[in-house]
C-alpha cells in the first residue's frame, strides 16, 4: 500500500518517486510506503494554501464552523476505521484507540470550529484622548503544523484545527513513523466539503520534507511538537526568518506522592501515569518521589499491580501494553535500561518480550526502577517508554526541589489532600501543567506548554487561536 501526500485536495506521488518504508510494530514488518517529500513537494503544497488562502480566510466562521464540525462527525462515523489504522501503525492498544487517540481528535475539530465563533479581540477606549484602540486579529496567511509519533492524529489535529478555524491555510507534516491517519483525514476533509488547499498534507522525514517546511519563506507560523533537540533546530532555522513558532517538547515529569492522599485513587492513576500508550506520552509521570513513611508500602503495591499489566498485541482486548513504536526507539529504551542497571535496582522489568506470534514485533515490559539520587542519568534524560523510577522523599523542601531539578518542565502531579501544600507547590515547581490528585484530564480551553526545555508558547483554546493569528491595534481619534 502506498500512502500518498494530499496537495490541494488531491493525492499525490512525491515528485521524487522517494518512498520510505511504513513498519507495523506489533509485527516489525513492512506493510506500506510512505512519500519522503522534497523540497518540491513542498513548495507545490504552499502554492495550493497560497491561492486557496484570500477566499478561506474571508469565509465567514458560521461556515468555516460548519466545515469543521462536519469533519469532526465523519472522525466518529469512522472511528473503527481510523482506530484500527492508528494501531496498526502506531502499536498502541486498539482500545486505545478507540477511547481517546480518536474521539479526541474528533474533539479538536469540534472544538476549535466552536471556538472560532467565540473569539473576541479587545477595545481600549483612550479617555481624555478622544480615542479608541480595538485590535484586530487576522489569519497568518499559509502555517505549518509538524507533529510526533506517539499521539499521531491526536495532536495532528490539535494544531491543524485551530490553524484552519482562524483562516489559514495549513502545510501539515505527521511523523514518517505515523502517518497513516494523517493519510487517511485527507479524504474526510473532501467529503466535509473544506476547499481544495485549505489543508496539505506532506509526509516525510524530518530531515527532508520537515526541513523544506521550515525553511520555507512563505510559511509563516509552525506549530511544532516533538523531540527538544528537534525544537531547537527548528528554532535555528526558523529566528531568523522571523516566523512565529510554538513548541511543544520533551518532558521529564515529577509524581510527587505525600502520605495524606487518597491511596488508592493514587495508585491506580499512578499506573496509569507510568505506563498509558507504552509510557510514550509526553506527560507521563516518568519520575516518581514517594514520602519515606508509606515508601515501602507504595513499593510492593505498585509493584505488585504492575506485574499484573499485559503486555501483548495492541489487537487484543485484554492487552494493557501494545509495541513500542519502532526498533530504534525500543533500542533506544533498552539502552537505558542498561544504564538503569549501573545506576539503581530494577524492581520489576526491564527486558524484551518475544510474542511467539508476533516474535519480530516490539515489545518491552514495564519497568520500575528505584533510585537513590535525582541526580542520574535515567532521572534527567526523557526515555519515552514504558520505564519509571521510584524514590523516597523526607520533606516537601527536598522534593520541590528534586522535582525542579531537571532542563525540563512540562507538567507535574502532586497528590495530596493537604490544601496549603497544594497551593504552596503549585506556585513554585516549574512546570507548565500541574495536576493535583489526578493525571491527564484535560479541558481543551486551558493553556498547553511547558518550561525551560519542554517548550516555549502555549497551546489550547484561546491561546492557539491567538497564535494562529497576527495582531494590529486600530487607534481612531474623534
Ligand atoms: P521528533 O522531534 O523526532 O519529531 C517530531 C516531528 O518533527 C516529526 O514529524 C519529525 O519527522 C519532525 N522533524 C524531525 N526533524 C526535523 C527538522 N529538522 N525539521 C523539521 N521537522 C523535523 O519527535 P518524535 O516524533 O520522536 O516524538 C517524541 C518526542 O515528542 C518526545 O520528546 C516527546 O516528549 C515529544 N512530545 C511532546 C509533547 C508536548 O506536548 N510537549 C507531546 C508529545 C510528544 P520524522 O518523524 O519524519 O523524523
Amino acid at each position: 500500500m502506498k500512502i500518498k501526500n494530499f496537495i490541494n485536495g488531491t493525492f499525490e506521488d512525491p515528485k521524487s518517486k522517494d518512498w520510505l518504508d511504513n513498519f507495523n510494530p506489533a509485527y516489525g514488518k513492512v506493510y506500506a510506503q510512505t512519500p519522503n517529500s522534497s523540497k518540491k513537494d513542498v513548495d507545490l503544497a504552499v502554492k495550493a494554501a497560497e491561492k486557496a488562502f484570500p477566499s478561506w480566510s474571508h469565509t465567514p466562521f458560521e461556515k468555516r464552523n460548519r466545515i469543521l464540525i462536519k469533519i469532526s462527525e465523519l472522525l466518529e462515523i469512522h472511528l473503527d476505521k481510523f482506530a484500527e489504522a492508528e494501531s496498526k501503525d502506531n502499536g498502541k492498544p486498539l482500545s486505545l484507540a478507540k477511547a481517546i487517540d480518536i474521539p479526541r481528535a474528533a474533539s479538536n475539530f469540534r472544538f476549535f470550529g466552536n471556538a472560532i465563533t467565540q473569539f473576541s479581540s479587545e477595545s481600549h477606549d483612550s479617555i481624555g484622548e478622544n480615542a479608541i484602540n480595538y485590535t484586530l486579529r487576522q489569519p497568518l496567511g499559509v502555517v505549518a503544523c509538524i507533529s510526533p509519533w506517539n499521539l499521531p492524529l491526536y495532536l495532528f489535529t490539535w494544531k491543524i484545527a485551530p490553524a484552519l478555524a482562524a483562516g489559514n491555510c495549513v502545510i501539515a507534516k505527521p511523523s514518517e513513523i505515523t502517518p497513516m491517519t494523517a493519510y487517511l483525514l485527507g479524504d474526510i476533509c473532501n467529503e466535509a466539503g473544506l476547499p481544495k488547499g485549505v489543508l496539505n498534507i506532506v509526509h516525510g522525514l524530518g530531515t527532508t520534507t520537515g526541513k523544506a517546511i521550515v525553511e520555507h519563506p512563505e510559511i509563516k507560523a509552525i506549530s511544532f511538537t516533538g523531540g527538544t533537540a528537534t525544537g531547537a533546530e527548528i528554532a535555528k532555522t526558523a529566528a531568523p526568518l522571523f516566523k512565529k513558532l510554538s513548541l511543544e517538547l520533551g518532558g521529564k515529569n515529577p509524581n510527587i506522592i505525600f502520605s495524606d492522599c487518597d491511596y488508592n485513587d493514587m495508585l491506580e492513576t499512578t499506573v496509569r501515569s507510568s505506563f498509558a500508550n507504552q509510557g510514550q506520552i509526553c506527560l507521563c509521570g516518568s519520575r516518581i518521589f514517594v514520602e519515606a513513611t508509606i515508601y515501602q508500602r507504595f513499593k510492593t503495591d505498585f509493584i505488585e499491580k504492575v506485574k499484573l499489566l499485559k503486555v501483548g498485541h495492541p489487537s487484543q482486548e485484554s492487552t494493557d501494553i501494545g509495541a513500542i513504536v519502532s526498533k530504534g526507539h525500543l533500542e533506544k529504551i533498552l539502552n537505558y535500561i542498561d544504564i538503569a542497571k549501573t545506576e539503581g535496582e530494577i524492581l520489576v522489568g526491564g527486558n524484551q518480550v518475544i510474542i511467539p506470534s508476533f516474535k519480530n514485533g516490539y515489545y518491552l515490559e514495564p519497568t520500575v526502577i528505584e533510585v537513590n539520587s535525582n541526580n542520574c542519568i535515567i532521572n534527567q534524560e526523557e526515555i519515552f517508554g514504558p520505564v519509571v523510577t521510584i524514590m523516597p522523599f523526607e520533606t516537601e523542601e527536598d522534593v520541590l526541589k528534586m522535582a525542579n531539578d531537571t532542563n525540563y518542565g512540562l507538567s507535574a502531579t502532586i497528590w495530596t489532600n493537604n490544601l496549603k501544600r497544594t497551593m504552596r507547590l503549585s506556585h513554585q515547581l516549574e512546570a507548565g501543567i500541574v495536576w493535583i490528585n489526578t493525571w491527564m484530564l484535560r479541558d481543551l480551553r486551558t493553556p498547553f506548554g511547558g518550561m525551560k526545555a519542554s517548550g516555549v508558547g502555549r497551546e489550547g483554546g484561546l491561546e492557539s487561536l491567538r497564535f494562529f493569528t497576527k495582531t494590529k491595534n486600530v487607534c481612531i481619534k474623534y
